[in-house]
């Protein structure tokens, strides 16, 4: 028998390895009261008790008895006996997952409140209107959330009264009102639900307990898991907390405080305090917040603390913390504290900071950054001048530049990024209900919060622009428009451009430019602290990674572009884009031709301009590989369209013979499923002279760039082999035409000639292919489409969406490699082949050899190098140097 499960932990019982069980918010209470931080005490229900629960309907037996033992321990703690009615222990019943969600699952402040503790904490604390006004708050919450009423009801009833004492903030209600507003919530809840609110504070803590379960499921947790890639089975934890309380006076108050700055990085404290507030005040962004140095003033002693604190939590985790905190008469109480999220731009300077602070090691800073993260400070900037003057200035909360039409609810948001088009979702203050429409568009700019808004963590969670607190918007949700200070109007569909690393609104679309890092990347030349920390980064990444990485490029501009990126060789450089434009002719020609004369002039033709292509090219990748690719897609997709033809013949008056040919053509070539067609080696096999054309034209183009005192390392490359002996006679006829040329020139190549793996038949039989190979290169978009049997434009436009959110897919296959199917095909594949052929290189070609995951993947499955296209370069160079140091330390990522 295993040791008997335990479902309840006192905060001084856990610990900061403890967040599966205890989720993150727990295990950072227990950490903290560990080292001596002033955490007001409480215990944790694990996520087992949750799992129990959300798989059978009831809690596991145990947990009450847990539960209820956990609760004499702290009432003997505090002194204090939850709801007495005299002098009452209140307690939160907090959610908290494993990894942050925040905002998405429910919290409940002040249970142990009732028509009698109400009194007994007037009394307590002297403070009538406050006591009336936390009762209220109980009544509301716990109806809500854990009775399951309608919360506009309440809204409303609020309202009335405020409507009636002609005030605009709860904060003008007085005791009485406040006690009548109670009673009529408690009527309220009486109508709706039949029930009375429950007077009982055990039965209070323990469904509130059972509510915060729930919120597991609720709708927004599920979209906000889907996005953030969260598994649906952790469950959630459950604090149940001392209650502290910010909203005693002016000595009193709550905020959340930042050890670096989460939007730059830049060192310093930062944050928001509200005073007299309690905690949700300040997430919710309903008062608008002082920057957390005022606090400094209010109460310099407490903020000294307050730093102090901060600065024990950031040595402790050696990495940016944030920090929920109250401060209750004078005295600082710690409420919360994680690593905290940031922006990419944050991310990059505090590792590369706190490597300089000698805190981290080079290796970990490289593991605190990630290619994402990189990706995202590479897109473009608006360029601005000086007579752009912005509509409004607000919050730089998260960075990057955005354009699109302004929307005013989610649900718009989602209908028109649904359409195709860009969306900035503009509210006065976001709440989570705005997550859809969070997601769906371009940008979120809010007229009130800071940088700790629910916009502002949410959005830069995401690596969402977003602008909040433009204060001089006037922003009508109703009429669907803004107004700006200087009377400007903005309505629904009009479109701006967000600029989040300025914090600015302009009308219009403002023109791009490279971003600060995406130029310097090119020039490899650091220009500020941002490109510093990150060209650092990348050095140490080259330093210590196995893998190559290569470039998808077809065009010598491409091929200097990546080169500058740090590519290594060319993977994969297609050649059938150069048999476009005005080739295209040559290509009718070639495919019409009945004789073989015919057909020799228009390869003839061909020959000196992929000669020319290739030339160049391996003048702009000198001294590195070039795998060029032989013809792979079906020849008719360089033939006119079908119907085109047909109506243009049907309409001319005197038909063009030449239509009415290419028309035949198009007709006997047509084929009910081309991707599984005439294509790849079985072209190369079936038209006569075409590969010839292209071996000779590669090995022309070499010898002339040795001739030109150049270092050419071309590599002719096979598509769509299925069995090996399709590459042994590609790979036949491909030396014939280079001992041809070498006879001709006196030039002996070296030329290795490989073959794509892309179909199931040829990963199972590599063994046999690589006797042959000289290189294999998966192309994982033809071996994903092949393996699962699905064509991915189709498969995309059709079902993607649907499993997706049905959980067939977490991710895309075509996005990150499916380990377990296509992975494994090429793990076969890669050992197969090395056994047989110890020298065959290996790479990766699909776009799959710059996604981050997939990368991982390709260097644990040993894999040489991963080729992409050119802007995902760096972050593929960090990725591999990453993976180098996750499989070798196992460094764990915190975040
Ligand atoms: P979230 O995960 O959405 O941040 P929290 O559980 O942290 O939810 O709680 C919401 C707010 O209530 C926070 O501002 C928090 O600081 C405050 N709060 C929670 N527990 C207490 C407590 N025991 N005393 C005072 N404030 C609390
Ligand atoms: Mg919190
Ligand atoms: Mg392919």
């Amino acid at each position: 028998m295993s040791k008997p499960m335990k479902y309840v932990y006192a905060f001084a019982e856990g610990g900061r390895d403890m967040a599966a069980l205890l989720g993150g918010k727990g295990a950072g209470l227990a950490e903290m009261t560990r080292i001596g931080l002033p955490v007001p005490p409480g215990f944790t229900v694990t996520t087992d008790a949750c799992k129990v629960y959300l798989k059978t309907g009831e809690e596991p037996p145990e947990l009450a008895v847990e539960a209820a033992q956990a609760l004499a321990g702290l009432e003997q703690a505090m002194g204090r006996t939850l709801g007495a009615p005299d002098d009452p222990l209140l307690v939160s019943v907090r959610s908290g997952a494993r990894f942050s969600m925040p905002g998405m699952m429910e919290t409940i402040l002040d249970i142990g409140l009732n028509d009698e503790s109400v009194a007994g904490i007037a009394k307590a604390t002297g403070q009538e209107r406050f006591a009336w006004d936390s009762y209220r708050r109980l009544v509301q919450m716990f109806g809500h959330t854990v009775m399951g009423v309608d919360g506009d009801l309440f809204e409303e009833a609020l309202t009335a009264h405020k409507t009636r004492r002609a005030v605009a903030d709860d904060h003008l209600l007085d005791a009485g009102e406040l006690a009548e507003l109670t009673e009529e919530f408690k009527a309220i809840i009486r109508k709706e639900t039949g029930e009375d609110f429950p007077q009982d504070p055990a039965e209070q803590l323990s469904r509130a307990i059972r509510a915060v379960f729930d919120s597991w499921n609720t709708e927004r947790a599920r979209v906000y898991r889907q996005r953030e890639h969260i598994s649906e089975d952790l469950g959630t934890a459950v604090n149940v907390q001392a209650m502290v309380f910010g909203n005693l006076g002016a000595d009193s108050g709550t905020g959340v405080a930042f050890t670096r700055d989460p939007a730059t990085g830049e060192r310093g404290v930062y944050g928001d305090y509200l005073p007299d507030a309690q905690g949700e005040d300040v997430v919710a962004g309903v008062r608008d917040a002082l920057p957390l140095i005022e606090l400094k003033k209010l109460n310099g002693p407490v903020y000294g603390e307050l730093v102090d604190h901060l600065r024990t939590l950031e040595d402790h985790y050696r990495d940016l913390c944030d920090v929920e905190f109250t401060v209750e008469r004078g005295k600082l109480w710690i409420l919360q504290t994680r690593v905290g999220k940031r922006t990419a731009e944050a991310a990059f300077r505090i590792a590369h900071d706190l490597r300089e602070e000698g805190t981290v090691s080079e290796d970990e800073a490289l593991v605190r950054v990630s290619g994402a993260e990189l990706t995202r400070l590479m897109f473009p900037r608006f360029r601005t001048t000086s007579d752009d003057v912005p509509l409004a200035h607000g919050v730089p909360a998260s960075p990057g530049a955005a354009v699109g039409a302004v929307v005013f609810d989610s649900a718009e948001a989602v209908r028109r990024a649904a359409a195709g088009e860009q969306v900035v979702l503009v509210r006065r203050e976001t709440t989570p209900d705005d997550l859809p429409g969070m997601i769906a568009a371009q940008a979120v700019l809010t007229s009130r919060g800071g940088k700790t808004s629910h916009a502002a963590v949410v959005a830069r969670g995401m690596g969402k622009v977003c602008v909040c607190g433009a204060e001089a918007l006037a922003v009508d949700t109703v009429a669907r428009r803004f107004t700006t200070e200087t009377g400007t109007v903005v309505n629904e569909g009009d479109v701006v451009s967000v600029d989040g690393t300025a914090g600015t609104v302009h009308l219009g679309e403002l023109p791009l430019t490279a971003s600060e890092v995406g130029r310097a990347l090119e020039t490899a030349a650091a220009a500020g602290p941002l490109t510093e920390a990150v060209l650092g980064a990348l050095a140490h990444a080259d330093s210590v990674r196995r893998l190559q990485v290569r470039a998808n490029a077809d065009t010598p501009e491409d091929a200097v572009r990546a080169r500058a990126l740090g590519a290594q060789g060319i993977g994969l450089c297609r050649t059938e884009h150069m048999f476009l434009g005005e080739r295209r002719a040559l290509v009718e020609a070639m495919i019409l031709a009945r004789e073989d004369t015919a057909r020799e002039e228009a390869l003839a033709a061909l020959l000196p301009l992929q000669r020319e292509d290739f030339t160049k090219i391996l003048e702009a990748m000198d001294g590195l590989p070039v795998t060029i690719r032989l013809l792979d897609p079906p020849l008719h997709e360089f033939l006119p369209d079908r119907m085109e033809l047909a109506v243009r013949l049907a309409e001319a008056a005197e038909p063009d013979p030449r239509d009415r040919e290419l028309l035949a053509a198009v007709e006997r070539m047509h084929e009910q499923n081309p991707m599984l067609g005439l294509r790849g080696v079985r072209l190369g096999l079936a038209v006569p002279g075409l590969m010839a054309m292209q071996v000779r034209a590669v090995a022309e183009a070499a010898t002339a760039r040795l001739r030109a005192g150049g270092d050419p390392k071309a590599e002719i490359m096979i598509p769509l082999v299925g069995t090996v002996e399709e590459l042994r006679l590609a790979r036949t006829e491909a030396e014939r035409v280079l001992a041809e040329v070498a006879a001709e020139t006196g030039t002996e190549l070296d030329c290795p000639i490989g073959t794509m793996i892309e179909l199931p038949r040829a990963a199972l039989t590599a063994g046999k292919i690589a006797g042959t190979a000289d290189f294999f290169s998966f192309g994982t978009n033809d071996l994903t489409q092949t393996t699962w049997g699905l064509s991915r434009d189709d498969a995309e436009a059709s079902f993607f969406p649907l499993y997706l959110e049905k959980g067939v897919f977490e991710v895309s296959p075509f996005e990150t490699i499916d380990q377990e199917g296509v992975g494994r095909l090429v793990e076969i594949a890669v050992e197969a082949g090395r056994a047989v052929n110890p020298r065959l290189q290996t790479g990766v070609c699909g776009e799959h050899g710059g996604d981050p995951d997939s990368i991982h993947f390709f260097h644990r499955a040993g894999l040489d190098y991963v080729s992409c296209s050119p802007f995902r370069i760096p972050a593929a160079r960090l990725e591999a140097g990453r993976a180098t140091l996750t499989e070798t330390t196992r460094t764990s990522d915190t975040r």
